[in-house]
């Protein structure tokens, strides 16, 4: 298969798809969320509907189990004269007195209500519906209070009165008192009405003491749900007569109210109303743990975590992304600086083999070039296998109390003959009593690595300064006495915003990154890595005199150099390479 016919995604596109993917992510969070509060919204609109219809409902017992109480004795009051339906629409009518001394006696008005004792009485009547003539079976109220009955009755029973009611109620007001008339109509064939039926007393007869029987006696709310609680501890009642309050259960107090209000009027009970606001205690025990308080925040709150985990993810991306273009960088860069040496190796190890050359001189220059370029490699390979181990945690120093003045002029006499190479000075200001515990090879490799890139990124003909100072000069962080060594050049320093920057493996900073001058970004975060093995610290700074850059290493000093550590050590000829 040809390499063209082979499609690999490229980290640009896999990064896109990935993008993609958490704008996706987010986008359904947002769904969610919105999924989520809006089911949360329907819920308690249907929880809150459920609690009105509770109060509806509990009205509508309420007021069902008022008139079921008044009921018998009202039905059994007027059954003698309604309940037989007339033969003919002409039937001679029974006289009211037929309802007198049935049993409607709970029904009197109350000595409160009612002035006289003719007022209490039950005054029993017949209004004929065919010629509208009003009969009393006992005293006759005054004028005003027959008119007043013949025409409510007349007109109650034409407009509201249904045939399958067994009787019903009708409140007013007449002859300077409240009235309240119970009564049932008498049919003949086909629903004819013929005959009205009833009694006059008070409204009281249906009032509060019957009411607050009800209240007593009648579970109005499902006790299933409530328990079995009293009805007043779940609810306020109130009781209107068109319009006008004729009975309170509790005094109103928001504390002890909901918004919950259900209101029933039933027309056969004398147009009663009957108005339930549910109390707090009830609306937690039928919303079955109380209607859903708002849970907007919760679902807020959650959006923006997820929002927070995208951004994070997606700095993560990036992050990678600019890992990955760093590792590209540096394989470049490795290899840039692996071509150069091996390029030479190959060129004067061919002029050997083929014995191009004309003199012994030209023989050994190659010779030295080729061991030159070997121990530039061998530094290379040293540096990626620090930096490998350093990965991994695997790196480790054996450090010795150290001379470092013999060793850094040991360094310097290795480096001098490259620097030449490049154009370049080395001078030393060593400070003959730097003494630290250091492993020899270790700084070597530190040292080779901060003179190389001073070297490589300074202008020919300058100087490099390798130095070192005693705890003298100065004190460590937690006033233990350290030494500084110390390289300075002359080249175009460091911009302070990357002085801490560049110590990252893999970061060059931008004017470096497409040089010539090849670089693989790991020599700084191995020399830091080093130093930090040795309980130092290493940084960058600007040169003396306002040019150039001047890395430091600090090291905890060390107290005493025995004569025999003072002796300078063979050089390593491995380490003592240098790119
Ligand atoms: P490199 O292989 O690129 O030299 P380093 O980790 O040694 O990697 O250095 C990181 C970057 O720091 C370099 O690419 C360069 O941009 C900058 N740098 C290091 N030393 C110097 C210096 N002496 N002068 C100017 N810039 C430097």
């Amino acid at each position: 298969m040809s390499s063209s016919a082979v499609t690999r995604s490229t980290p640009r596109s896999r990064s896109t798809v990935l993008v993609a993917l958490l704008a996706l992510t987010l986008a359904l969070a947002g769904v969610l969320a919105y999924e989520a509060h809006d089911a949360a919204r329907s819920h308690q609109a249907t929880a809150e509907r459920a609690l009105r219809d509770y109060a509806v409902f509990a009205a509508w017992e309420f007021l069902t189990g008022a008139r079921q109480s008044v009921n018998n004795a009202v039905s059994a009051a007027l059954s003698p004269a309604t309940s037989v339906k007339a033969s003919s629409p002409y039937e001679l009518l029974p006289p009211p007195a037929v309802l007198d001394g049935s049993a409607a006696a709970p029904l009197r008005c109350d000595s409160a209500d009612a002035g006289t004792v003719a007022d209490r009485a039950l005054g029993y009547f017949r209004l004929d519906l065919r010629n509208g003539s009003l009969t009393f079976a006992g005293p006759e109220p005054p004028p005003a209070v027959r008119a007043w009955l013949a025409d409510t009755v007349t007109e109650h029973a034409r407009t509201v009165y249904r045939p399958d009611w067994s009787y019903a109620l009708v409140f007013g007001g007449a002859g300077g008192r409240a009235r309240a008339v119970a009564y049932g109509i008498k049919y003949a064939e086909h629903n004819a009405p013929v005959a009205a039926y009833g009694f006059l007393t008070c409204p009281s007869a249906f009032g509060a003491p019957v009411f607050r029987e009800v209240m007593r006696r009648n579970a109005l709310l499902p006790v299933s749900l409530t328990g079995g609680a009293p009805n007043d501890s779940l609810l306020v009642l109130a009781v209107k007569e068109h319009g006008r309050e004729i009975f309170r259960s509790a005094p109103a107090t928001p504390a002890s109210l909901s918004p919950f209000v259900g209101e029933v009027t039933m027309e056969k009970f004398g147009g009663l109303t009957a108005r339930v606001t549910l109390r707090p205690d009830a609306v937690s025990r039928l919303a079955i743990g109380a209607p859903p308080r708002s849970r907007l925040l919760v679902i807020f709150g959650l959006l923006v975590l997820t929002a927070g985990l995208v951004v994070v993810a997606l700095l993560q991306l990036r992050r990678e992304h600019e890992l990955a273009r760093l590792r590209a960088d540096f394989v470049s860069g490795v290899s840039h600086e692996l071509r150069t040496p091996l390029a030479q190796i190959l060129l004067f190890a061919e002029t050997l083999s083929l014995d191009r050359v004309r003199s012994d001189r030209e023989r050994r220059t190659a010779a030295d070039i080729i061991v030159q370029e070997g121990r530039r490699l061998m530094h290379l390979v040293d540096n990626v296998l620090h930096f490998a181990r350093a990965e991994r945690g695997l790196n480790r120093v054996a450090p010795q109390p150290t001379a470092l003045a013999p060793l850094l002029e040991e360094v310097a006499a290795t480096f001098r003959p490259l620097a030449a190479a490049a154009g370049a000075g080395l001078r030393t200001a060593l400070d003959e009593r730097a003494a630290a515990p250091v492993d020899r090879d270790a700084l070597r490799q530190v040292l080779l690595n901060l003179l190389d890139n001073a070297v490589k990124y300074g202008p020919a003909g300058q100087t490099v300064t390798l130095g070192v100072t005693s705890g003298a000069g100065g004190g460590g962080p937690a006033g233990r006495p350290v030494v500084r060594l110390w390289v300075e050049d002359e080249g175009p320093g460091i911009d302070p915003a990357d002085r801490e920057r560049i110590w990252l493996p893999f970061v060059r900073v931008a004017r470096d990154r497409h040089a010539a001058a090849g670089g693989s970004g790991i020599g700084l975060s191995v020399v830091r890595e080093l130093v930090a093995l040795h309980g130092g610290r290493a940084w960058a700074e600007g040169g003396a005199g306002g040019r150039g850059a001047r890395f430091v290493v600090e090291l905890p000093a060390s107290e005493v150099v025995s004569s025999a550590e003072r002796a300078p050590r063979r050089p390593d000829p491995v380490a003592a390479g240098q790119s």
